[in-house]
């Protein structure tokens, strides 16, 4: 085998793997939506946007119980009271819900809570937590680190795969770049690149790729035109008074309203 990567690769598995979650496949050709707030900041909050975020047709709910924050004074998240409102926004809706696992620490709880594990950027290349997620029984998100190149990912994937656990959706998120009109930029190369090394499934996420809100439904309308196997989008019932990511959070009737175009794009160009 000529790649560095072996289990990851499409030279080892040519068909595309497929990733079953509640109503959610990942890799068939569908094109799930993950949709929710940043982070997880009151049982009012997390219900209130889960119920609006299925009505308009996600099939997953996201909110992060433990944040990831570039200043240490900046909210960190609700811990283990974030995971149970998870919980219970599943007991309510019946939504798969995913949420970011940061440290090998708080790995076995946030196993108990999530139906999907989110390894985020900053941690891609965190090889304990890669090696503890490639033991769970969870499929994992593993976002693409900020300037990270296209092997440098998919080595950090066949840390996971290694341990055992075949269950990896990779999630481009944008990447760091020498512009300020955006946070980020949103590499829609990647999507055709990874289908051509590997067989996992990739999504994608225009909202920490745009970092402001008008440029986030642009960007999902390429998403739903490219080969992409989901979008995550966060989504706020206040947005302005978001405790994290407020700024590029969708309000709960854009996200409805962009919905409806997602889906005709995505029927337009699968078909
Ligand atoms: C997130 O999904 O909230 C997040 C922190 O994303 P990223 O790791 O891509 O910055
Ligand atoms: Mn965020």
């Amino acid at each position: 085998m000529k790649k560095p990567y072996k289990l990851v690769s499409r030279e080892f598995k040519p068909d595309n793997t497929c990733i079953s979650v509640g109503d959610a496949v990942f890799g068939d050709g569908s094109l799930p939506v993950i949709a929710g707030p940043c982070a997880v900041e009151s049982e009012n909050q997390v219900l209130s946007i889960a119920a609006s975020v299925k009505d308009a047709g996600a099939k997953l709910f996201r909110g992060g119980a433990f944040k990831p924050r570039s200043s240490p004074y900046s909210f960190q998240g609700l811990g283990e009271q974030g995971l149970k409102l998870l919980k219970k926004v599943k007991d309510e809706t019946g939504l798969p819900v995913v949420t970011e696992a940061m440290d090998v620490e708080n790995f076995d709880l946030i196993e108990q809570y999530a139906d999907i594990i989110q390894i985020g950027s900053r941690n891609m290349q965190n090889f304990s937590l890669l090696r503890r997620a490639g033991k769970s029984e969870k499929p994992v998100i593993l976002k693409r680190g900020m300037s990270a190149f296209l092997e440098e990912w998919l080595l950090t994937a066949e840390y996971i795969m290694k341990e055992g656990n075949e269950r990896v959706i990779l999630c481009e998120r944008g990447v760091r770049n020498f512009i300020r009109h955006s946070r980020n930029t949103l590499d829609l190369t990647v999507v055709s690149a990874v289908k051509q090394e590997s067989h996992l499934p990739i999504i994608l996420d225009p909202s920490h790729a745009a970092g402001v809100r008008y440029q986030v439904v642009p960007l999902a309308f390429a998403c739903a035109a490219s080969e992409a196997d989901g979008i995550m989008i966060e989504v706020h019932n206040d947005p302005d008074q978001a405790l994290s990511d407020g700024p590029q959070s969708l309000f709960p009737e854009q996200f409805k309203a962009a919905m409806k175009k997602i889906e005709a794009i995505h029927a337009i160009v699968r078909n």
